[in-house]
């Protein structure tokens, strides 16, 4: 059983001339009030807060919080008081005592607003003293290795608050060793059949990996030696809720998980770190694209490392993570490691940039009075789903899974954003469309010349980018439209001897303007532009018709177009296929029936797609003119068509049967057969409108051994 020295150890060794008196009178207190009460376990309850002090000493904290893990529980489960502790062990520990205590006392019915309390009274206590939340993590840690003695139902809620809760503020404070174990601990409560079944297959190949690991190590000892490296190299297993995750994720089985074992170089300095990573690459070969130097560059918790994945003795993939000790102790108990406190209170140092996402969450939950809507804002920030880079000076961006250069770029700065011409990715050339992936280094190559262009906005992710590409796209055509419009207006005017600042200022025009619902010259010159407007009738005010008629003649498509800007609004009746103004998306390939929109393209007349075609939501609005089919149209359009059936000798004759007794032409059919026995069959025919085609879906869909019939996309 534990005992009252091995803690007082611990923290003499950490902190030589630490007040031990105070965890003496802390012992004697706690001993005194849980006296008589015992854990579900039967042992006496003492043993806990016991083991909640030990782990705090282990994590190397001061005598404070030793002492308010002894004490933890006594204020809310004894008949001891806060002032009484104040009174007995100062302002310090009661109010963390206060604090532990404060964040255990959550009774609301609803579990989901449980935890949403629970958690935003954790964060609460983080940014007063973070101390209190480490206390409440060795609280969880030794209660989630004792829950074997808990009813079954109650260890998977414990369990799941754990995974929901504690695992993600454990990972947030870099302590990846808590986080670690917790994770086991959920796993193995959760998933008992799974995390018994690693565990086996894990012991099954022990004597093999045991042999393996030790060879390794003596090989990478002997050559670190001989070049003069003093380095300590260990070989572990990885944990078995990491390793479930990865064959989870990645659809592979348990012998395919290659870095089950990781090795690891501890090195007493920066440089021999890079010294040992060299050594490392000239007994095995690296494996391409695996090096990552978070030394250099590190993570945004300030994980530091190097890590490299080399083709190992028997040519199979073996990680490797080299770094000093300092570094080693930050990766494994992240803030408890390098966080020295005065009052409480950090003290200034690299643990500033660690805290600035709690400093955002507690600026944001003064305007948050819901927990609900507190636990969904920071579960974006417990929960980061996105990818860490960094710029070549070494600043941290994070962005969303799949986010690529583009975005990165924007995220830099909108100029930046607005004139890269490429990208480098840890030094290489890389497509504007690569994904970025955690720990790249990101350059955006720029030119003052450069635009962005419409393809982006498939490329880009963020919402910031895809905004600010928008807005550049649409503005650069209102002003490419601007600039037509007033060169068309300057020379049809002055084939009249008429100066455009003048007839600016007419009464003409300002009817004109009215009558089209314009607000300003420049609206007028940018419909002019599009192509939107005819001049024909600004001319027909300012100039007598016999001069007029000889010279101006209205095009079609500005006749066509002036239906939509007339004063009774009606739409551009769009007839069928033959209307050379008019050309039928591509994309859609919509039909007589459909709703339908029209986007003027210069040059081209105007292009009509089916409302929802993502292709039409990409143009720009202010192009878009209102169409309508008009009645009665009979020509033949193009529809796809997708008919799911199965494999069976004879019906492909039939779906075929039915389309052409439907009076529809089949101009291709592709048919594809699938390994469970269905048949896809893809088919373009024609159809008259919107009507004809649902008559037909609905007739082959009748047919037997028919699965799906739809309507093709793209
Ligand atoms: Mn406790």
């Amino acid at each position: 059983m534990l005992r009252l020295n091995d803690i007082v150890e611990r923290v003499q060794a950490a902190r030589p001339g630490g007040d031990i008196e105070l965890i003496h009178k802390a012992y004697v207190f706690t001993a005194k009030v849980h006296h008589g009460q015992l854990r579900q376990s039967g042992e006496p309850y003492l043993i806990h807060p016991l083991n909640v002090a030990f782990i705090l000493a282990e994590w190397n904290l001061d005598e404070e919080t030793v002492a308010t893990g002894l004490l933890h529980d006594t204020v809310e489960d004894t008949v001891a008081t806060v002032d009484e502790i104040r009174d007995l062990f100062g302002d310090t520990v009661a109010q963390m005592v206060d604090g532990v205590s404060k964040i255990s006392r959550v009774v609301i019915s609803d579990v989901a607003d449980q935890k949403a309390e629970s958690l935003r009274k954790m964060i609460l206590a983080m940014g007063k003293d973070l101390r209190v939340v480490l206390v409440k993590l060795a609280d969880r840690l030794h209660n989630m290795r004792t829950i074997g003695h808990l009813a079954r139902d109650k260890q998977v809620a414990v369990a799941r608050e754990t995974q929901e809760i504690y695992n993600p503020i454990a990972s947030r404070l870099g302590m990846s060793r808590v986080k670690m174990e917790l994770e086991d601990r959920c796993f193995e409560v959760l998933h008992p059949e799974d995390y018994r079944e690693l565990v086996r297959l894990a012991d099954e190949r022990k004597r093999d990996r045991e042999s393996h690991v030790r060879s390794v190590v003596e090989l990478l000892e002997k050559k670190l030696s001989e070049s003069g490296v003093e380095a300590t190299v260990k070989g572990r297993s990885k944990h078995i809720a990491g390793v479930f995750q990865k064959m989870a994720r990645q659809g592979i089985d348990f012998d395919h998980v290659y870095d089950f074992i990781a090795f690891r170089i501890i090195a007493k300095s920066v440089r021999e770190c890079y010294e040992a990573l060299g050594i490392v690459h000239s007994l095995w070969k690296p494996v391409p694209g695996r090096f990552k130097d978070y030394v250099a560059m590190p993570k945004a918790n300030l994980y530091q490392s190097l890590h490299t994945t080399v083709f190992g003795p028997n040519a199979e993939l073996m990680e490797i993570q080299i770094r000093t000790e300092e570094m080693h102790a930050l990766a494994e108990y992240g803030v408890a490691a390098h966080w020295k406190y005065k009052e409480g209170r950090p003290v200034v140092g690299k643990g500033d940039q660690m805290f600035l996402w709690l400093r955002q969450i507690l600026e944001l939950q003064q305007d948050m009075k819901d927990p609900r809507e507190f636990l969904n804002t920071v579960k974006v920030e417990l929960f980061p789903e996105e990818v860490y880079v960094f710029t070549p000076r070494g600043d941290v961006k994070e962005l969303p899974q799949g986010a690529t250069t583009i975005d990165f770029a924007y995220a830099v700065h909108t100029e930046v954003g607005n004139h890269c011409v490429g990208a480098k990715v840890n030094g290489k050339m890389v497509p504007l469309k690569t994904a970025l992936k955690n720990g790249d280094v990101v350059e955006i190559v720029t030119h003052p010349a450069h635009r962005p262009s419409k393809d982006w906005l498939k490329v880009a992710k963020t919402s910031r980018a895809l905004n600010k590409i928008r807005a550049f796209v649409r503005q650069e055509q209102q002003e490419r439209s601007l600039a037509l419009g007033r060169q068309i207006l300057e020379r049809e005017l002055r084939k009249y001897s008429l100066s455009l600042n003048k007839v600016l200022k007419t009464k003409e025009f300002e009817e004109t303007l009215q009558e089209s619902r314009l607000k300003s010259a420049d609206d007028y010159c940018v419909s002019l532009g599009y192509g939107k407007m005819s001049l024909l009738p600004l001319l027909r005010r300012l100039i007598p018709p016999e001069q007029l008629q000889e010279k101006v003649k209205d095009s079609r498509l500005g006749a066509l177009i002036r239906r939509v800007t007339a004063k009774k609004p009606s739409a551009v009746i769009v007839k069928g296929m033959d209307d050379i103004f008019i050309r039928l998306g591509n994309c859609c390939h919509p039909v007589p029936g459909d709703p339908i929109v029209g986007f003027i393209t210069r040059g081209r007349g105007v292009t009509i797609h089916a409302k929802d075609c993502p292709k039409a939501l990409e143009n720009d609005p202010a192009r878009a003119i209102e169409v309508a089919w008009e009645a009665g149209t009979k020509a033949a359009h193009p529809v796809k068509l997708k008919v799911v059936c199965a494999d069976k000798p004879g019906l492909l004759a039939d779906i075929s049967r039915t389309i052409t007794a439907s009076d529809v032409d089949i101009r291709r059919a592709v048919v594809l057969t699938t390994r469970d026995k269905r048949a896809i069959c893809n088919f373009e025919v024609s159809v008259n409108d919107a009507q004809h085609l649902a008559t037909l879906i609905k007739s082959v869909e009748k047919l037997k051994n028919v699965f799906s019939v739809e309507r093709g996309k793209g």
